[in-house]
């Protein structure tokens, strides 16, 4: 097993609890780690007035993987989503969101296993907006008139959603290598092609083509209301679900409404360049220095993280030693429990994680 160097931001709210959790952890699962410890978020806002120092991308930079804790935008200043920026910033331009149930936890449905592979980079989240009233707005609206032939109207404000080939090529190329090395059976396209004929039409119309270099892997497509309903309805039927970016996002939640909510649920944005790690819920702030919140979405991170570093075994142990805990029922956090049963502090959870990696 080598030494690794890896950038870690705590983050704010409830991050700097479940990072140092999910750290000892990892120790215990017996990885060499030399953590890079970089700030992001609100301390980086108190000491160097912005959310995402130059020290912070020059590391993920040099180590080219990150774990992250979440970190709050806050509302109403000048500040991007720090979430948002790392991405463009080092094109990562796949997320994959893995969602399985684990027995213990509260759903109803006992025995789901998705994932969801998601395009991070445009779509409606490439940021190319106009406020209302905005000169350029205008402009657009007058362009749009007179080359389109189309009505908009003047009180509007306007997103832009690009999708490109190159784009939609390699997350689709993405999909299926995944579904190659993990050996899952099946990728579901998702659009609303319908509607959207040159841009999700392109969507698909990539998807399609690339599905055909794959033809051990079955391939299917879904507009994506429809794909809403059928994973409420019968979640089992599906494997893989690439998308677009907007759907990508909204389908993750559902999914991980599927699982017991997001105190479950990874996430990993990666690229050709790095790599980022993180729990998929946010600061939960009123939580903060409560030891009281799941940790269990930042050590699946972590798991996801340690298997991009091809740490399998730790990654697997692990994964075990949480099941475990979670299938027990006992030192588990109050979203794991039944109402009126005494909830266990996350260090707690935590300890017993620790506990059933050294018996296993
Ligand atoms: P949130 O995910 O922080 O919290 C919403 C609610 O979900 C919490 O009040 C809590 O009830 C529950 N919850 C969240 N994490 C949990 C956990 N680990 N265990 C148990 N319950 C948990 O969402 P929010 O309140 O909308 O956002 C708070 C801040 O986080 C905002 O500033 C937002 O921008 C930011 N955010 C950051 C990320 C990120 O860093 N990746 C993601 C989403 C939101």
């Amino acid at each position: 097993m080598s030494r690794h160097t890896i950038t870690l931001i705590p983050g704010d709210g409830i991050g700097p609890e479940i990072t140092e959790i999910t750290r000892k952890i990892i120790q215990a699962a017996g990885v060499e780690i030399d953590w890079d410890l970089q700030p992001a978020g609100l301390p980086a806002i108190e000491e160097y007035q912005t959310p995402l120092p130059e020290k912070t991308i020059n590391s993920i930079e040099k180590h080219r993987v990150c774990l992250k804790a979440p970190i709050t935008t806050p509302i109403g200043s000048g500040y991007r989503s720090v979430n948002v920026t790392l991405r463009q910033h080092f094109d990562l331009y796949a997320c994959v969101r893995p969602f399985k149930t684990f027995v213990g936890t509260k759903t109803r449905y006992p025995s789901i296993d998705l994932v969801v592979i998601r395009e991070n980079i445009e779509d409606l989240y490439a940021g190319i907006e106009t406020p209302k009233d905005a000169p350029e707005t205008l402009q657009l609206i007058d362009f749009i008139s007179e080359k389109l032939g189309k009505t908009v109207r003047k009180d509007s404000g306007i997103s832009i959603k690009p999708i490109s080939i190159r784009n939609s090529e390699r997350i689709v190329i993405w999909a299926f290598e995944y579904a190659k090395k993990y050996r899952r059976k099946k990728v579901t396209a998702i659009h609303k092609a319908n509607i959207m004929k040159f841009t999700d039409g392109l969507f698909l119309e990539v998807a399609k083509t690339v599905a055909s270099r794959y033809p051990e892997i079955e391939f299917e497509d879904r507009i994506v209301d429809n794909m809403a309903m059928q994973l409420v309805q019968k979640p089992e039927l599906y494997d893989i679900l690439v998308c677009p970016n907007l759907y990508g996002d909204i389908l993750s939640d559902l999914c991980a409404g599927l699982i017991g909510g997001l105190g479950m649920s990874p996430g990993g944005n990666i690229g050709e360049s790095a790599a980022i790690f993180e729990a998929t819920h946010g600061s939960a702030p009123k939580y903060a220095g409560q030891d009281k919140v799941n940790p269990s979405a930042l050590i699946l991170a972590a798991v996801l993280m340690l298997r991009h570093i091809k740490e399998e075994k730790a990654a697997n142990a692990i994964e075990e030693a949480l099941a475990a805990v979670i299938a027990e029922g006992r030192y588990v956090t109050y979203d794991l429990k039944q109402a009126g049963e005494i909830p266990a502090k996350s260090s707690e959870m935590g300890e017993a994680i620790i506990a059933a990696l050294k018996k296993a």
